[in-house]
């Protein structure tokens, strides 16, 4: 079993201690799709996987989900967010043994998700659930100092409920001169450059588990895929995700980091539990362009 590089009380400690001063924006890799982000002292969590609720529901079947590193936090003990991400319906995307003790840790949490998933959402998590903030593709919504935009992902198709809202996102979480893409489970599709190069992205976090029909699951961006949507995107940095959490779905980091090395994408690829602080930012001589400085690999 992978141990995470920080984990339960270490990983509270530095998400409650950094720095919340200086406009550096810090980010750390719980897992799978979720990334916690911390900004000027507000907390953001993308499509956190925090239990065993996967392992358990599939024990026994043909398709069992054996983890591969331990959970990095207890999420009744990680409090002070105020916002959590869900971009689909899928567990590990969408998980109640994650959601309602964040919920119970954070009172007044909010979760941004697919307006399209709010039914199915409500009956997962019941009454006892953060409150729903839902959001389409092309449209935005404000929680605190976080502006979220929602970003058509297909995974494997581009599915729209009866009222031609996108049932898979993606986000791209704008605050301050910070721009953050989170891709949610996506494979490549016609709008995908176009609806996310609006933004300058400082970090995109992309999965590279790759898209293998055999799995009977629905599939993702594969290293060299997810290096070249990096690039198309312009990113700052690509930090590479969805591996390493289940022994029948993931994925080694070699093909994303020889693929960024080759398109000259700037990558991180980090451990679990470990913070990437990103800044200061300054700006370019254009005035309108911003750009980081060196990113700073904190831990
Ligand atoms: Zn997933």
């Amino acid at each position: 079993m992978i141990v995470p590089l920080q984990k339960d009380d270490e990983l509270i400690a530095d998400f409650n201690e950094v720095d919340s001063v200086t406009g550096a924006i810090h980010v750390w890799w719980l897992g799978q799709s979720g990334f916690l982000v911390k900004w000027r002292g507000h907390g953001l969590l993308f499509d956190p996987y925090l239990s065993d609720s996967l392992t358990r529901k599939y024990e026994g079947t043909d398709r069992p989900h054996v983890r591969m590193t331990e959970r990095a936090v207890d999420p009744h003990r990680l409090s002070g967010l105020e916002v959590v991400t869900s971009s689909h319906n899928h567990t590990d995307h969408l998980d109640a043994e994650t959601l309602l003790p964040l919920t119970a840790a954070s009172p007044g949490l909010k979760l941004v998700l697919p307006e399209a998933n709010v039914d199915f959402a409500r009956r997962r998590l019941g009454p006892a659930g953060p409150e729903f903030v839902p959001v389409d593709a092309g449209n935005f919504v404000e929680v605190g100092p976080f502006t979220i935009h929602g970003i058509t992902a297909a995974h494997n198709e581009i599915e729209y409920d009866e009222q031609g809202r996108v049932r898979h996102l993606g986000y791209v979480v704008t605050c301050g001169k910070f721009a953050l893409y989170h891709s949610g489970d996506t494979l490549w599709h016609d709008s995908l450059v176009k609806e996310v190069r609006r933004w300058k992205i400082n970090i995109a976090f992309l999965p590279i588990n790759g898209n293998k029909p055999e799995r009977g699951v629905a599939g993702n961006l594969n290293g060299f895929q997810a290096a070249a949507l990096g690039k198309a995107i312009s990113a700052s940095f690509v930090i590479p995700c969805h591996y390493h959490m289940f022994e029948f779905n993931t994925e080694e980091t070699d093909e994303f980091v020889e693929s960024c090395e080759r398109l000259d994408q700037p990558h991180r690829v980090l451990e679990c539990g470990q913070r990437l602080t990103m800044g200061p930012l300054v700006q370019t001589s254009a005035g309108d362009a911003w750009r980081s400085e060196p990113a700073e690999d904190e831990i």
